[in-house]
């Protein structure tokens, strides 16, 4: 059975703004945000969080096993937030984003967000060093891949509209109608 809407998976280093744009894609698309850390947190798919650096320590497995009990796969609508993307099976994802932030902008969003030391500094190595964009661009097909800035209010503007026109074309060529898509 062929998907009627793509999903779409946002990644990125913490603080690009996954959320801001997943949350807002959701709703205009009509699609489902799946807050992938919110989920790690709630349903415990977790073994504690890790020491130093006080991130989760993910139980793969039971995350995976989760995503797969829901209709993701076969109708797809979905939007992945998480700062990873080499775990999703790569034929459950048609689009994978990869937000990208100017760091000296990236550094104070963290601060703000009460990041600091070894944290604050991993983080932000993460993104001069694009590990995210690298990671994406080893797990998915060349094409699947997009980098997009988030520095300003006027790039989320911009990126939406972009994506909102990718979604339309994919619906067409993937025998939808382009607007509201569901035949
Ligand atoms: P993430 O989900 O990647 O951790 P968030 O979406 O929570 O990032 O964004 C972190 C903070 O930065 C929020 O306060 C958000 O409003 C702000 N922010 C994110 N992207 C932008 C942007 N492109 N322009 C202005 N502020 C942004």
């Amino acid at each position: 059975m062929s998907r009627q809407n793509p999903n779409i998976v946002i990644t990125g280093t913490p603080g690009v703004g996954k959320t801001t744009h997943a949350e807002q894609l959701a709703q205009t698309l009509g699609f489902t945000h799946l807050s992938v850390n919110q989920i790690v947190k709630d349903e415990g798919f977790h073994e504690g969080r890790d020491e130093e650096t006080g991130s989760w320590i993910v139980d793969e497995d039971k995350l995976l096993d989760h995503l797969e009990s829901l209709p993701l796969i076969q109708t797809g609508g979905y939007i992945l937030d998480w700062h990873a993307c080499d775990l999703f099976p790569e034929r459950w994802i048609d689009l994978v984003i990869v937000l990208r932030c100017d760091s000296t902008i990236l550094y104070d969003r963290l601060t703000k967000r009460g990041y600091a030391g070894k944290k604050l500094e991993e983080n932000m190595d993460s993104e001069i060093m694009q590990v995210l964009l690298e990671e994406a661009r080893e797990s998915y097909a060349e094409e699947v891949v997009v980098e997009l800035r988030s520095d300003g209010a006027e790039d989320v503007e911009g990126n939406l509209g972009r994506v909102e026109e990718w979604v339309r074309g994919w619906r067409v060529d993937h025998g939808g109608e382009g607007e509201g898509g569901q035949k």
